[in-house]
């Protein structure tokens, strides 16, 4: 283990992935999926653009056809971050990808098996400098789509799926691995996860497949990415949800931030749950905040307390606070008391200060 931070991280090889570093002491990386169709390459610019933006530093996208890797070449051109091939099934996707300017290329050994198929992949990687992660998915794997089988076999099911495809790499002198073993279930991504840190020193890709629609993604992940993240295990992360690639981007910004594995560019808003004891409308007030907060990009830390119970402690550490009380409320700045303000003008003299900041 190693000190990054705040934060423990495992100690592995280093991959680069184009400009891209990934492991050990390099900053977490956070990527996404392109949604669109890779052949509509204006349409799958304008995604990447927007991806990059909510903060993903690598950007994955699917090629299924010839005409998708012709795509991808286009597309290769046009953004500025490191993209990584989606490959199942063919070899000579995975070769085409990597000759149109793929940084990495992602595949699937429950699909891609033959000897043959992966030294031609292997050799075309190596001329080009490309990085591969092996993706095992819980899913592919033959074995496992037979029915019951307990969960502890499973994992050493995709352990040994691994073994054996890193096996092969490492046979041809090929070392640009970044690995990833990926299941829709929350307790055996993170044990499969555990196994693979404690067998090889390759960099891990985390996420957790086929989490849902991000409201159903947003809790599994952040549970079975954040614990593997407190055992310092996890170099690029991806939250899989079935919506918006901006909003996997942003859930996995938030965990990272909770974790403190990322340094915030935004303001933190901390709001109290409210209760009886209440004296404003702390959620109307919080939204409109939330509001105000929005184009701002200092790591501000702002705090909306519906009393002065818990108000004055949250208020030691936020540049900006507000503690209501009977008619009126407190303002708080850097943890000094600097106004009484009344209750009609709460809002208006938050946003103004909060211009001020
Ligand atoms: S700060 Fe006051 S109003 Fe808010 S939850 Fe705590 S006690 Fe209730």
């Amino acid at each position: 283990m190693i000190t990054c931070g705040r934060a423990k991280r495992r100690k592995t090889k280093t991959i680069n992935v184009g400009q891209v570093a990934i492991g050990s002491t390099a900053p977490i990386v956070i990527q996404s999926m392109t949604k669109v169709a890779t052949v509509d390459v204006t349409r799958c610019v304008k995604q990447i653009s927007k991806i990059i933006r909510a903060g993903c530093r690598l950007v994955r996208i699917a090629v299924p056809t010839r005409a998708d890797t012709a795509a991808f070449a286009k597309i290769v051109q046009k953004v500025s971050v490191p993209l990584i091939a989606d490959i199942h099934f063919s070899a000579a996707r995975a070769v085409e990808a990597i000759e149109a300017g793929a940084a990495k290329i992602r595949l699937n050994p429950g699909n891609i098996k033959d000897r043959e198929s992966i030294h031609r992949i292997i050799d075309a990687a190596k001329m080009h400098k490309t990085a591969v992660r092996i993706g095992v998915n819980e899913a592919s794997i033959r074995d496992l789509k037979a029915g019951d089988v307990p969960p502890r076999k499973r994992t050493a099911l995709m352990l040994k799926e691994m073994k054996s495809y890193v096996r092969l790499f490492e046979n041809r002198n090929f070392t640009q691995l970044v690995l990833s073993a990926k299941s829709s279930d929350c307790l055996r991504t993170i044990e499969i996860n555990r196994l693979i840190a404690e067998t090889f020193d390759y960099p891990i890709h985390i996420g957790l497949t086929h989490a849902g629609l991000p409201e159903d993604a947003r809790i599994p992940s952040a549970i079975a990415l954040g614990t593997l993240l407190t055992e310092g295990i996890g170099d690029t992360i991806r939250v899989s949800a079935a919506g918006d690639p901006v909003e996997e981007a942003k859930i996995a910004k938030q965990i990272l931030i909770a974790l403190g594995l990322y340094e915030r560019q935004a303001p933190e808003l901390i709001v109290c749950p409210t209760c009886a004891r209440a004296e404003i409308d702390v959620i109307k007030l919080a939204r409109r905040v939330k509001k105000a907060l929005a184009g701002i990009d200092k790591p501000l830390r702002i705090a909306v307390m519906g009393c002065i119970v818990n108000g004055p402690g949250e208020a030691a550490d936020a540049d900006l606070a507000v503690c209501a009380a009977k008619n009126k409320a407190y303002l708080y700045k850097n943890g000094r008391k600097t106004a009484i303000v009344p209750e009609s003008k709460i809002i208006p003299v938050l946003l103004k200060e909060l211009q001020n900041l």
